[in-house]
């Protein structure tokens, strides 16, 4: 049994990789300031032994006794990051540094949860972790952007300095049960509103595109990425590419919605293209997702329909 602290524990993957180390037999601490996430996320796990809660915020500099930190801490809905910005970027880059203070502390190991945002706008297309990326840094999406590029530095400054024993993913838009219903990202808003008979929002013309992956995938290879040697940063994510326009018409076929199609303006430095080159995470850690679209967007839709009854 390991003592694992998961930052961001309370939110979408967190609580579902809470859930997953719980059920191996380790002890978790869920570490949260609840801004995005809920307690509901991990409510069977809070009575259940060898797991604590902790509400705090990763701004603050915070003394535990843990063997492995996971760094999930951060709000990723392009409208929950973009609310207050400022808050996003400390708790990108100060909430970084707290956790690698932490893990310096306790010698433990540390995966920081960074995202394909790092590449920006891309040029290169499928997005290589070579790639350096395209990011508007006075833009309304730098926040994020910007604080997960600092905070991979911040990363890699310590391991060449305090010799610590990191791990870099690059996560791809990843989807599933558990997102908050206004989480604001697109699977969950296109089916939230396929649900209840409103109009799909789609932004722009729809053709930009987007590759999703189901969060079962994404949690088994962050795992699998601690387990590992390797430091990173690898990409994580399915290389399946679809339109938004493609997920529209997915998520009405599949809940069968009457709900009508209305387009609106695009945000400012919104990706056009977004797809990982995932030949890194194959080769180092012998992964590959299994779950597909459809069959992803169906087990959603199941969740989403039950929290609304
Ligand atoms: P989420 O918003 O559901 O979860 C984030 C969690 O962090 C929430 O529980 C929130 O309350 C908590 N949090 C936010 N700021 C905090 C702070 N200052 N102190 C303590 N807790 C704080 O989002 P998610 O999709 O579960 O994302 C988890 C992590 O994965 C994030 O770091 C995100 O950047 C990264 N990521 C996710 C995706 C994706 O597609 N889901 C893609 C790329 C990167
Ligand atoms: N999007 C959309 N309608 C919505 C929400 C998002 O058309 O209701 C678009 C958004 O403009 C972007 C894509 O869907 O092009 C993915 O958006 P999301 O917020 O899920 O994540 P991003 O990949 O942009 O961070």
């Amino acid at each position: 049994m390991k003592k694992v602290l998961v930052t961001g524990g309370a939110g979408f993957l967190g609580s579902h990789l809470c859930k997953t180390l719980h059920k191996q037999g380790h002890y978790v601490i869920c570490l949260d300031n609840l801004y995005t996430g809920s307690k509901d996320n991990i409510s069977e796990l809070i009575d259940s032994g060898n797991f604590e809660f902790i509400e705090h915020d990763v701004i603050e500099p915070i003394d535990l006794n843990v063997e492995e930190i996971y760094n999930l801490a951060c709000p990723a809905s392009p409208i929950h990051y973009q609310q207050d910005p400022i808050f996003t970027l400390k708790t990108s880059i100060w909430g970084a540094l707290n956790m690698l203070e932490l893990a310096r502390k306790n010698r433990a190991k540390i995966l920081q949860t960074s995202t394909s945002e790092v590449y920006g706008d891309p040029e290169v297309h499928p997005q290589v972790e070579s790639y350096k990326g395209s990011v508007n840094p006075i833009g309304i999406r730098a926040c994020y952007d910007e604080g997960k590029r600092a905070a991979e530095t911040l990363f890699f400054d310590y391991q060449r300095k305090h010799d610590l024993d990191i791990k870099v993913v690059r996560i791809f838009n990843t989807y599933g049960p558990n997102m908050h219903p206004q989480d604001g990202r697109v699977v969950s808003n296109f089916i939230v509103q396929a649900l209840e008979g409103k109009d799909i929002t789609i932004y722009g013309d729809g053709s930009q595109t987007r590759s999703f992956c189901y969060y079962q995938d994404l949690i088994d290879v962050i795992m699998l990425m601690m387990e590992s040697s390797e430091s990173g940063p690898i990409n994580i994510g399915n290389p399946n590419e679809f339109t938004i326009k493609e997920l529209a018409e997915n998520v009405l076929e599949l809940t069968q919605s009457q709900s009508k199609i209305t387009y609106q303006d695009l945000p400012s430095d919104d990706p056009k293209v977004r797809r990982p080159d995932i030949s890194l995470a194959n080769e180092k850690l012998n992964w590959t997702p299994r779950i597909q679209l459809k069959e992803g967007l169906q087990e959603t839709i199941k969740y989403f329909s039950s929290i609304k009854k």
